[in-house]
């Protein structure tokens, strides 16, 4: 099992982001209202998460490193019929099996510990944290597979896409206090207190934020909410809207561009908004065909909601230069 760990690894764990993205997942799965996120040398020297999240059982947290140890279904179908983000049980195996973990965790009908994997192997366990929650470290990521370590060495992007993935999660879920530290400096630092305005504000900047517009509409399908930002104090483009369904962060490039036809009804065409739109749905609608990254989403009745989100979108405009 161990040497299918270490081939499957490089289609769930591309690249130190995202690694970031599944532990973080898990943190929310775990029920986590605080999520501390460290990464040191683009994550190839350190990736830590800290979680209050329920922890985990002591004996289960043996089992992690097992792929499909902990696999809740099998069919993409379900992906998004179930409240979880996480669904193949088999990141933390498969990033397990390229790197070198430390994992404490603790979980209230249970005792603490702390563990150390190397390679998925374990090398070591003795008693750990007081406080309930997980403690997780990756270290020397892809040490074991020369090809992929010289790809990701290659990459330049990296803390980039962390800060985008952490910024997009708590745009997700402004219920929950994110921090973000890359090679020691704060990056990013969210509340939780539940306001989607005042995380506009922590990554965006106040400025930004005030000038948002509220986007709201329902049809007997979907429910389309959110803020619209006219790009009057930034350049902006395309990158800036952040779509998701029910919660989770999406890419759909008809669906932006729908966001992008109804502002330009009204604004100029050479510029784009800043968006975080979330669109409440039946996971029915939700389409198969998804990336193993899971942002790539189709769905049916798509044209329906893509006209629904222009309208919005140009509707809430409107309101606004009345
Ligand atoms: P999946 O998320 O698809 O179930 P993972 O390999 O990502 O698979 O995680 C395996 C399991 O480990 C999760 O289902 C969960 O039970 C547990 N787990 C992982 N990380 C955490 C965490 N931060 N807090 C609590 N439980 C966790
Ligand atoms: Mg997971």
């Amino acid at each position: 099992p161990k040497i299918q760990n270490k081939i499957a690894a490089g289609e769930v764990v591309e690249r130190p982001s995202s690694v970031v993205k599944e532990l973080v997942e898990n943190s929310l799965d775990a029920g986590a209202t605080e999520i501390q996120v460290n990464i040191e040398e683009s994550g190839m020297k350190e990736i830590r998460i800290i979680d209050n999240g329920e922890g985990i059982e002591a004996d289960d947290a043996k089992l992690l490193f097992e792929r499909h140890a902990t696999s809740k279904i099998n069919d993409d179908y379900d992906l998004f019929q179930i409240r979880s983000l996480g669904f193949r049980g088999e990141a933390l195996a498969s990033i397990g099996a390229v790197s070198k973990v430390t994992l404490e965790t603790l979980n209230e009908d249970s005792e603490p510990v702390k563990i150390q994997y190397d390679g998925g192997t374990e090398t070591s366990s003795e008693p750990g944290r007081a406080r309930v929650g997980t403690d997780i470290t990756i270290r020397e990521l892809f040490f074991n597979t020369p090809a992929r370590l010289k790809y990701v060495r290659s990459l330049r992007t990296e803390a980039g896409k962390v800060i985008g993935i952490i910024q997009r999660m708590a745009l997700n879920y402004p219920d929950v206090s994110f921090r973000l530290m890359i090679d020691g400096k704060e990056k990013l630092r969210t509340s939780g207190k539940g306001d989607l305005k005042a995380v506009i504000a922590d990554i965006y900047g106040i400025n930004i934020a005030r000038l948002a517009v509220p986007v709201e509409a329902s049809s007997p399908d979907f429910h389309v909410s959110g803020y619209l930002i006219r790009p009057e104090v930034t350049r902006s483009h395309r990158n800036f809207i952040n779509l998701s369904v029910n919660q989770r962060f999406i890419k759909n490039f008809r669906l932006s561009q729908s966001v992008i036809k109804g502002y330009h009804t009204l604004q100029p065409k050479d510029k784009y908004p800043i968006a975080v739109i979330n669109i409440d749905m039946d996971p029915k609608i939700v389409d198969v065909n998804v990336h193993p990254a899971k942002t790539e989403v189709r769905f049916s009745k798509e044209s329906d909601l893509n006209q629904l989100v222009e309208d919005t979108v140009r509707k809430a405009l409107r309101s606004e230069t009345l």
